[in-house]
């Protein structure tokens, strides 16, 4: 038997090679296990929920006081045992026996009791590694000498291993193993990395990379005079990927001699080497293709784009090599272009989770409507469309009316009408009967969808630990979920003509282009160990790894580059469900080759229309072929379009910043879906400060600060519950407790602050309306809720906006350049005649109060410079209102994002200067310029701004 062994190779299915009897590939995983056969061992395989749940138990056994655990095991008993389980099988796999450790603190100190209270209990796949090391050691000391000398032992049926990774880069135990099996005979050695560059090398382009890193081992090391020089490359044509694989050889071939291991050195390490041993910048080759990054906004312009590439020359698909850790968004597009689909990732693993815990919280929140509604709306709840959707319309309208129809739901509306839970013997029963219910509902429906064989299975894992461990909360049965739930099962590749791999280090074989989907950032999660607990497990001959995760996706990145011989597209997004995303690491790599000058322009957008043409291929997308070309002008009925009779601070500032997003939430009353998730934490942490000091100020408008924080501290205890559940989970306990601190400081210090600088409270939440006349006549209502309405020592009234933020610049800089609109709107509401108010922003989380025009008298520590009068300022913003109101009603309706951003690209400039630009324009006219802030609106996709919008305008 042969066996090409690599860390990456589980799961992996493709070889370039033919299949042949006898060779397998394969890595940690079902190595480990094809040794248990071959030395007779039956490993133990308990499930990771019934270990943890064992742990659990030993902890609660050993608990003291004065514990190293105690505490944590008082606020969160099922993380800590996982916690702990982790560590410790960390510890059995850098070769613990589980014996004590001199002065390698308490934590360790602890380990070692558990184990010894364990007796076999917590065993795991570690331990079962250890059982193969041991039995190969065994073995070993058997060996006769003529075995020794001969072809070592037969009954281990191995006679060659193969390693596609650097030796270095493996596992300190399969080190060791590695070792043990080569003195018994098997044959290990390291794979060479089969060249997909002949071409390259005969140019001659390669040999001298190779040779300049081969002369500078032989040289004293001198300064780089070189880093900036774009050292010219020896001849024309060389493509900017042979440029970076010569690079890699290079340096490759540089650390062999130097006896240091390929890729061990962090990217910022490597620039310094590389500046060092003298070797320059990559020159740019600026027509050139072969290394390119599509970096688009969302994954499904990306995978629209990669789909159009892939179907514009099918026959070159054969030799084409895709990385995909996860093709569903993908697998969709490719559907359109009628091409098979990828299949990697997993089908349905967070979503059995998120319905699995949305479904079982309604034990605990069960007239909770929002809750429901997300149940309804889940892709994976268990009830026919014709039942949910007619509820789920009834449930998010408004209308009190209005009652949903539960005749074809009875026994769901049965569940929600049950009364709360009184006991945590209820709680058992009430979560068998829910996982009953769910377990009979999905039993129909398992031939819609695999998700729901997964859930059906979840359901049957779960109801079981549940009666071995009975729960205590829903903090407590949302761990044991999140334990149960499935990695998920792998979605289903169609026959395509590509080869697909989901991790570089699976490909082991050359390519012609190489394409890797989801170029993302993924953190590789570590345990850390302090110097003491290290140095006791050195001297215990333990050998826990340190850099060596991080150095092996490396190693793995750099391999599957150099293994391609033409292209290499790498696709990310900046956005990933909606929270921004980040490049992968490896790009830093390339970077520090290039350069960061040079590197942006191995960037591209999946909109350019210039890059039709790509990597020797020229995209038609299906929009092109399909539909006909949009008109250039969108035109609605100008009676569509006719403003509302009134407005506020906010309506009048999207009227400002974007027409059209102002005619989709004001006039057209786009909304979102009432089943979308609920609004930020961030936002409702900035309501409830505002709720604190509204209740406070009304009840005592000279409170203390001592009591102003007493104060707000009970009223935050008293309000989270209804304004933010998920902050009582106990996983966040600490940062409840830091958040009610900070918050009741803030308000305790905005107390004083009115205090010292003698402002009089007036009112709060003060709602007022005031009419506007415009210079064509026209009359239009305006009203605001001024947060705090104050009176200065010289009896002039002030209006506070209380700002929830975590930096104070943006507010400082309004008032700065003369942009406060808010606070120009609040002291125009303010006013009446002969009387300027004065207006600021209190910034609760900086204790800031930033003071406009009209308050320039108090001492405000943070007093900015004034940039115009409140007055200016407004008499500026309604010259613009009244401008867009005229536009509108002309049918004008500008989509300011997406023309600022065209004009950028069209002019080379940034956005920034774009607006800043604009900013001085309108100011010269007596106007003003609002930001139209398309990062935080939701009709992106609509308006075209998120991919697409060179098509539509
Ligand atoms: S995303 Fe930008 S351009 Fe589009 S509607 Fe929103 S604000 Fe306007």
């Amino acid at each position: 038997m042969h066996i090409q062994f690599s860390t990456f190779l589980d799961g992996a299915e493709w070889t370039h090679t033919n299949p042949a009897l006898g060779a397998i590939r394969t890595g940690s995983v079902g190595l480990q296990s094809h040794l248990e056969g071959r030395l007779g061992l039956a490993p133990n395989s308990v499930p990771q929920s019934d270990r943890i749940l064992e742990m659990q138990r030993i902890l609660t056994m050993l608990d003291t006081p004065d514990a190293y655990f105690h505490e944590s095991l008082q606020a969160d008993p099922f993380a800590t045992a996982r916690h702990l389980l982790q560590r410790r099988d960390e510890l059995v796999y850098a070769g613990w026996d589980g014996g004590a450790l001199t002065e390698g603190g308490r934590r360790l100190d602890c380990l070692a009791s558990i184990e010894k209270q364990a007796v076999g209990a917590l065993h795991g796949p570690a331990d079962n590694l250890l059982l193969v090391r041991n039995r190969l050691i065994s073995w070993k000391s058997k060996l006769t000498k003529a075995q020794q000398a001969g072809p070592g032992i037969k009954g281990l049926r191995l006679t060659a291993i193969e390693l596609c990774q650097d030796r270095s880069y493996y596992h300190p135990v399969w080190q060791s193993i590695l070792d043990l099996l080569e003195q018994i005979g098997v044959s290990i050695h390291e794979r060479a990395l089969p060249d997909a560059q002949h071409e390259d090398r005969n140019s001659g382009y390669g040999k001298v990379e190779e040779k300049k890193a081969a002369e500078a081992r032989t040289q004293p090391r001198a300064k780089s005079t070189a880093k900036a020089a774009n050292v010219g490359l020896p001849g024309s044509g060389v493509t900017n990927l042979k440029q970076l694989q010569a690079r890699f050889a290079g340096e490759e071939a540089s650390r062999a001699g130097s006896k240091k291991s390929v890729g061990k050195l962090h990217p910022q390490e490597q620039k310094k080497e590389n500046e060092a041993a003298g070797a320059d910048l990559l020159a740019l080759n600026e027509d050139d293709q072969s290394l390119l990054r599509i970096s688009g906004h969302d994954e499904w312009s990306l995978a629209i784009h990669l789909a159009a590439y892939l179907a514009a020359d099918p026959e070159r698909n054969r030799d084409l090599a895709i990385i995909a850790a996860n093709s569903e968004v993908l697998d969709a597009a490719l559907a359109e272009f009628g091409l098979p689909p990828i299949g990697t990732g997993n089908v349905g693993a967070t979503s059995v989770a998120e319905v699995m815990e949305i479904w079982l919280q309604l034990i605990w929140r069960a007239r909770d409507k929002s809750l429901i509604l997300a149940f309804l709306a889940h892709p994976l709840c268990p009830m026919s469309g014709s039942i949910r959707w007619p509820l789920i319309s009834a449930l998010a309208d408004s209308d009190p009316n209005k009652s949903a129809d539960w005749s074809q739901a009875t026994e769901l509306r049965t569940f929600l009408d049950e009364a709360s839970l009184q006991s945590s013997t209820e709680s058992q029963q009430m979560i068998a009967q829910r996982l009953d219910w769910l377990h009979m509902q999905c039993r129909s429906r398992v031939h819609l969808n695999p998700g729901f064989a997964l859930l059906l299975e979840t359901c049957k894992k779960l109801k079981t630990m549940v009666e071995r461990q009975p729960v205590e909360g829903w903090a407590q049965l949302r761990r044991y979920i999140r334990t149960v739930a499935p990695s998920g099962s792998s979605r289903i590749a169609g026959a395509g003509p590509w080869r697909i791999v989901d991790h570089p280090g699976q490909l082991t074989d050359p390519c012609t282009t190489l394409i890797w989907w989801g170029f993302q950032d993924e953190t590789l999660s570590s345990l850390y160990w302090s110097p003491e607990e290290r140095k006791a497990l050195e001297s215990a001959g333990c050998s826990l790894e340190s850099l060596e995760p991080a150095r092996r996706e490396r190693e793995a990145a750099r391999n599957a580059i150099r293994l391609t011989a033409a292209n290499v597209l790498f696709y990310d997004t900046q956005t990933s469900a909606g929270e921004s995303a980040f490049v992968h690491p490896f790009w830093d790599e390339i970077a520090a080759a290039f350069g960061a000058k040079q590197v942006g322009r191995l960037i591209r957008s999946p909109e350019r229309a210039e890059d039709s043409k790509l990597a020797g291929r020229t995209i038609t997308t299906i929009e092109d072929s399909v539909l006909e070309a949009p008109a250039p002008v969108d035109q609605i009925a100008v009676t569509a379009l006719e403003p509302r009779s009134h407005f506020s601070y906010s309506s009048m500032t999207a009227l400002l910043g974007c027409p059209a997003k102002y005619g989709f939430h004001y006039l057209l009353g786009l909304k979102s879906s009432p089943a979308v998730p609920d609004p930020k934490e961030h936002n409702i942490l900035g309501s409830l400060a505002h709720l604190i000091v509204d209740r406070l100020i009304q009840t005592d408008p000279a409170i203390s600060e001592a009591k102003a924080i007493a104060g707000a501290q009970k009223l935050f205890d008293e309000t989270l519950p209804s304004a933010l559940p998920n902050l009582l989970l106990p996983e966040r306990n600490a940062e409840r407790l830091v958040l009610r601190e900070r918050m009741s400081r803030a308000v305790g210090h905005l107390m004083r602050t009115m205090q010292e600088q003698g402002l009089q409270f007036l009112e709060s939440e003060q709602a007022i309306n005031r009419t506007w006349k415009g210079a064509g006549g026209e009359e239009i209502p305006i009203t605001g809720r001024i947060d705090l309405t104050l009176r200065d020592s010289g009896g002039r009234s002030a209006a506070v906006d209380l700002k929830w933020q975590n930096s104070s610049r943006r507010r400082r800089t309004e008032i700065e350049e003369g942009e406060a609109l808010q606070l120009a709107t609040y002291a125009w509401l303010l006013s009446e005649e002969n009387e300027e108010p004065g207006a600021a922003y209190y910034m609760l989380k900086q204790n800031e109060l930033l003071a406009a025009s009209g308050m320039q008298s108090l001492q405000t520590v943070h007093a900015p410079e004034i940039g115009s009068t409140l007055n200016e300022i407004w008499q500026r913003a309604t010259n613009s209102l009244e401008q867009s109101i005229e536009d509108l009603k002309k049918g004008h309706l500008p989509v300011s994002g997406v023309i600022q951003e065209r004009e950028s690209r069209d002019r080379g400039h940034t956005l920034a200067k774009v607006q800043k630009n604009l900013k001085e324009e309108l100011r010269n006219r007596g106007e003003m310029y609002v930001s139209p802030e398309c990062q935080y609106c939701s009709y992106g996709n609509l308006c075209g701004q998120n991919g697409g919008f060179d098509e539509r305008y």
